[in-house]
């Protein structure tokens, strides 16, 4: 029967075995987590949590650190002006599975009717906004009008 030398004390020991009949050491590999993908950016997020990442918090870029793209977070994070509007594209771009991370990849776990529904919800603010602003504009026609 072929034998092996156990590594942690020496004696000859079934090559098949798996634990040493001598000192009781597990002779298993064992598989150590590499410490770059602990804190690496090379993880693919969720659909989910990017996207309310991006509506609730675009304005700060945190949807593009969370993905790994951390210079158009900070990018983001320091234009006050056209964040909103850049956030919103790409949040849009995450509703429609368009949005990649700073790798290149999609979003784990899109779902189709989610992000539809989600960019539907996106839309009660804005056409609130745009209803105020018609209800203003016709008021101060209806004004400008009667001063005539
Ligand atoms: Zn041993």
């Amino acid at each position: 029967m072929a034998t092996k030398k156990c590594p942690y004390c020496g004696v000859d020991i079934d090559e098949d075995a798996s634990r040493c009949y001598s000192c009781k050491e597990w002779l298993v590999e064992i598989i150590e987590p590499k410490d770059e993908d602990l804190f690496s950016q090379d993880v693919q997020q969720d659909f989910l949590p990017t996207a309310l990442f991006a509506w609730f918090l675009g304005c700060f870029g945190i949807h593009r650190f969370y993905t790994g793209s951390i210079p158009i977070g900070l990018i983001q994070l320091f234009t006050a002006g056209g964040c909103g509007i850049w956030a919103y594209i790409d949040f849009i771009m995450i509703c429609f599975g368009k949005y990649k991370d700073g790798q290149g990849r999609p979003l784990l776990n899109y779902n189709k009717s989610l992000g539809i529904t989600l960019f539907a919800i996106s839309l009660i603010p804005l056409v609130i906004v745009l209803f105020v602003l018609l209800i203003v504009a016709i008021l101060l026609a209806s004004v400008a009008t009667k001063g005539s």
